[in-house]
């Protein structure tokens, strides 16, 4: 064959795809895989349904693309009436993008110009956690925090004020509030030596993803969180790229906590696979600053079309009409029970954390001191791979800021049932005893 001319990754050749149906895909050759992470977790209704089809075939029948200037669209004044009202109105405001870093540097730029058109031009700079990920793009770029990304660019990205988040597995405070507060007293602290009145907002994901394996942050820390933005007068942003639309089992993963962002990223799940959409939802008095003063400077091509938004609204409809929140809470009960039972048999599982369908698996080389596995041995690369020889598809990662293991995401599209969470399971655990047999293999006798 010859060589690709794609050059997404280093690595072996993949297999090609051939069809997807429900939560599982099939190659070429026949294999059969089990979406055990929706892709990048954006499937999140599963592969293949006719109604997501037949929605995006009107629309495609209608009009594909109208560009947002010259003509307003049905579909994307539902999509974003509908997404309002998930927010129970507390976000009144919504601007369209195609995906999550793009929502990312549109919540930035909104938050910048907020603060230009309302008199407090030196609110410039942002604030964020190590380790983060909120996106590719420079500005999405210069608020994450993950080192190999950010490395060949910090000189050219707008860069942030990087502070610790909470980490209730390997901290070594006396217990989990005496480290919440330890942990919002320096990032208090850093915000002060920072000076708090050139700071435009606070940028954090309220449940973690992929960077962090799905890490918590919790109630009192992001309560807290809300509280320092409104003492230093700056902005809450939650990037909800991957928790929002339901993820988590709520619309919003801030809806478990109460906690109300003044703006909000998402993406991912909203297309579902379907299609690229994202959104930023803002406050009312925040769009009505920026538009009051000449309007928001920002957009792209693709923005809202009638395709995207179609597509998002056969999404959001379906997710209410099928009941697929009840279905993220009673499918996550089981694999939280599944994900612990396999950590209390395999002592190389350190820490099983998540909420809903959005579930991390930390790997250590020892549970009591919880030491890493020595980075050069791509553990993460490795149970993936077995995981994929036994037809699961798991979203691998190795952090290397503050959250020091390899781990992998367990996100199966929000419409898996209860069979093939268990079929997840049985695969996860036969990938798992091959993996334990490999590190005995591979132990000093
Ligand atoms: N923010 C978060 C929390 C994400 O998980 C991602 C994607 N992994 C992004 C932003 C960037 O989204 P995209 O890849 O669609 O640009």
């Amino acid at each position: 064959m010859d060589p690709s001319p794609l050059f997404y990754q280093a690595g072996p050749a993949l297999p090609e795809v051939s069809h997807a149906r429900g939560v599982y895909l099939w190659d070429e050759a026949g294999r059969e895989y089990l979406d055990g992470c929706s892709g990048a977790i954006s499937c999140n209704l599963g592969h293949g349904r006719p109604d997501i089809r037949d929605a995006m075939l009107a629309q495609l029948d209608r009009v594909a693309f109208t560009y947002r200037t010259q003509f307003e669209n049905a579909p994307a004044v539902a999509l974003a009436k509908a997404l309002v009202g998930l927010t129970h109105d507390q976000l009144q405001k919504v601007f369209f993008v195609s995906s999550g870093s793009e929502a990312v540097e549109s919540a930035l730029k909104l938050a910048r110009q907020y603060f230009v058109a309302s008199g407090e031009p030196e609110r410039r700079r942002f604030v964020s956690l190590r380790p983060s990920y909120h996106g590719s793009t420079l500005g999405a770029l210069g608020v994450t925090g993950y080192q190999p990304l950010e490395a060949p660019f910090t000189d050219i990205t707008i860069g942030s004020l990087k502070v610790a988040g909470p980490d209730f597995y390997r901290h070594a405070d006396a217990d989990d509030t005496l480290h919440v507060e330890r942990i919002l007293a320096e990032t208090r602290a850093a915000m002060e030596a920072a000076d708090p009145d050139t700071i435009a907002a606070f940028i954090l994901e309220p449940v973690g993803g992929a960077s962090t394996g799905a890490r918590m942050l919790g109630q009192a820390y992001l309560e807290r969180i809300r509280a320092l933005c409104d003492e230093f007068g700056c902005l809450l942003i939650l990037d909800e790229v991957l928790t929002g639309v339901g993820r988590t089992g709520t619309w919003f993963a801030y809806q478990h906590y109460g906690v109300t962002p003044d703006l909000l990223a998402t993406a991912k799940g909203l297309g579902a696979g379907y299609y690229p959409v994202g959104a930023v939802l803002a406050r009312a008095d925040i769009v009505e600053a920026v538009m009051g003063s000449g309007g928001f400077q920002h957009g792209h091509t693709y923005a809202g079309n009638p395709l995207a938004c179609a597509t998002a609204l056969a999404v959001v409809e379906a997710i209410q009409r099928e009941g697929v929140l009840s279905n993220v809470a009673a499918r996550g009960c089981e694999l939280e029970a599944g994900l612990e039972a396999l950590k209390a048999r395999f002592a190389w599982v350190g820490d099983v954390r998540g909420l809903g369908l959005l579930w991390g698996v930390e790997l250590v080389a020892d549970s009591d001191t919880k030491a890493p596995f020595p980075a050069e041995q791509n553990r993460f690369a490795r149970i993936t791979a077995l995981a994929k020889e036994e037809g699961l598809l798991i979203y691998p990662r190795r952090t290397l800021d503050g959250v020091a293991g390899d781990h992998f995401l367990v996100t199966p599209p929000l419409t898996i049932d209860a069979a093939d969470t268990a079929e997840l399971l049985a695969r996860l655990e036969r990938a798992m005893v091959r993996f334990d047999h490999e590190l005995s293999a591979a132990a000093p006798a």
